[in-house]
């Protein structure tokens, strides 16, 4: 790994803040995310924004239409959005299924598929889950029976996040319920418009709404609209699963976070003085710090192995999930103790467009508390902190 500074990824994140500076509209911009990714409006407008300027798909190939950068590029514009306050794209059809389209699907499910991610008409939530299915998603119980050229869908999946937003599903079922468990499943593209569709809210701990049960009666999908043969599923979710371990700390988020807590230590008053006044307020801060500075260097080291396609890039990244995600709890934690009183305060959530009557403190505090509730979830979604840990013991340990 090389730590020489580099001139061309400079030249790079000049490019990108000068784009994002002319093109990112005000009203787009520092709008608070709630979760994971920004509300409906605002994504599909910043993806048209994104796509005019032909980088429509930063995590992919220039063969597959998308801006063929490396991956530290891709982490210096992730970087640079976060920190103008972007909008999000859609993670779930950029990170995860646009590569396995790119990978897996036929001439004609591509040209279905990838203009209108492109274009920002077409947004995905990913139904794995199920209850009972989580860590050990090859237990999935959804079934998939053959009708013709149609498979009909039965069953239920949960903690589908924003399937209540979403145009289309990328959805596991099993087609044959006698193969051994991870033989039996197959990938299908549902149309969350089919008859049969029901999508129930479950309203979380931050007072939002993303997550969803979604439950399938009798649904059919055309057998066109399967993702590689019959029981390939187990092997196309390993290749959706096995990307981008850079990006699995979310180094902007610990970036943004930074900004925000420095921002809040010295606009917050402890006393007569400002927080960062106060020695162990400056000293926290600075451990937080010194903290989000190793992540970025071990996130720099995983770039290298994923560019040079090391197999000891999988339990890096499971390391940069567990590291960062704790870290985004505890500074987001540290945000709340630096708001004081105003850290109690419920403020609605902050996907509500404006406040009839205003509160007090609402422009720093806002979906400050929201947010910190949200992340008690990150040691828990992409693969749970104890299922993370169990992959590096495995890989350092080869047990
Ligand atoms: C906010 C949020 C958003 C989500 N969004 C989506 C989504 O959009 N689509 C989707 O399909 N899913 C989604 N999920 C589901 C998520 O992938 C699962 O919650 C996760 O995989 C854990 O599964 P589980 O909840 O069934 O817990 P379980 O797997 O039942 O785990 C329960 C406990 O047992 C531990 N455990 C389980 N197996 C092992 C093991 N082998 N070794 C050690 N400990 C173990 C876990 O760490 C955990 O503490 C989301 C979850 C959350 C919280």
């Amino acid at each position: 790994m090389d730590f020489q500074p580099d001139a061309g990824l400079d030249a790079f994140r000049v490019t990108v803040r000068a784009f994002l500076r002319e093109h990112l509209p005000a009203d787009l911009a520092n709008k608070p995310v709630g979760s994971v990714r920004s509300m409906r409006p605002d994504l599909v407008r910043w993806q048209k924004i994104l796509n005019g300027n032909g980088w429509g798909a930063p995590y992919w190939a220039q063969k597959d239409g998308g801006t063929g950068w490396t991956v530290l590029q891709r982490l210096v514009f992730d970087e640079e959005c976060v920190a103008a306050g972007a909008p999000t794209q859609d993670g779930f059809a950029q990170k995860l299924l646009g590569p396995v389209i790119n990978a897996f699907a036929t001439p004609e499910q591509k040209a279905e598929h990838i203009p209108r991610i492109l274009g920002g008409e077409r947004l995905w939530c990913q139904g794995f889950s199920e209850p009972g299915s989580g860590s050990d998603l090859a237990s999935l119980r959804t079934r998939a029976d053959r009708e013709g050229d149609h498979y009909v869908v039965n069953g239920q999946k949960i903690w589908t996040s924003y399937a209540h937003e979403s145009d289309w599903i990328f959805l596991l079922v099993r087609t044959d319920a006698d193969a051994k468990k991870q033989a039996g499943i197959s990938f299908l593209l549902v149309d969350m418009k089919t008859p049969g569709i029901t999508v129930r809210p479950i309203r979380s701990i931050d007072d939002c709404h993303h997550l969803n049960e979604t439950f399938f009666d009798n649904v059919r999908v055309p057998v066109a609209n399967r993702i590689g043969l019959e029981g390939d599923g187990w092997t196309i979710t390993k290749f959706l699963l096995n990307n981008e371990h850079a990006t699995a700390a979310d180094l902007p988020m610990l970036r943004r976070y930074l900004m925000q807590l420095r921002t809040l230590a010295t606009t917050q008053r402890a006393g007569s003085k400002p927080l960062i006044a106060r020695p162990e307020f400056a000293l926290r801060l600075a451990r937080l710090e010194a903290e989000v500075t190793a992540i970025a260097t071990m996130v720099k080291r995983v770039a290298a192995m994923e560019q040079d396609h090391s197999p000891a890039a999988h339990a890096m990244g499971s390391m940069l999930k567990v590291r960062g995600t704790e870290l985004q709890q505890r500074m987001s934690e540290f945000m709340v103790e630096a708001l004081g009183d105003y850290g109690a305060v419920a403020y609605p959530e902050p996907h509500d467009a404006c406040l009839e009557t205003p509160m007090p403190h609402q422009d720093v505090g806002r979906g400050i508390a929201n947010d910190m509730f949200f992340r008690r979830a990150s040691t828990i979604y992409g693969g749970t902190s104890e299922v993370q840990r169990g992959i590096v013991a495995k890989m350092l340990f080869q047990l």
